[in-house]
């Protein structure tokens, strides 16, 4: 999810609503109590996102708007690294029955 100032990621989240957000354990310790799952002995990833339809438990829990994410300071890296209208975004957004964003 991209910067949460104007843009549509506040009506969208497909990105936390598709994929397995996962990353080095410790990336977690600042994620509230049970807001992130144990994948592996070293990998950790946001709670819900390991299902086969994936919908990260930070999702909604934002004030910003309906599909604010409730943890957006202390969110991962893979969180940080998609970008509105990358390839990530776009595929996020096709399983969902959402258009494509420019970039
Ligand atoms: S899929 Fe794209 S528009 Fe939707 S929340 Fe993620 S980055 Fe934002
Ligand atoms: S932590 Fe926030 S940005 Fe990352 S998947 Fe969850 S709701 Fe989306």
């Amino acid at each position: 999810m991209s910067t949460p100032s104007s843009n549509p990621c506040l009506d969208c989240g497909a990105c936390c609503m598709s994929f397995r957000v996962s990353f080095y354990w410790t990336e977690g310790l600042d994620l509230p109590d049970g807001l992130s799952e144990q994948v592996t002995p070293h990998l950790a990833c946001m709670a819900g996102t390991n299902a086969s339809s994936p919908r990260c438990a930070a999702l909604g829990r934002g004030s910003e708007g309906p599909m604010a994410c409730g943890v957006y300071e202390s969110r991962p890296s893979p969180c940080r690294e998609v970008q509105i209208g990358d390839d990530k975004c776009t595929r996020a957004r096709a399983r969902h029955g959402l258009a494509p964003l420019p970039a």
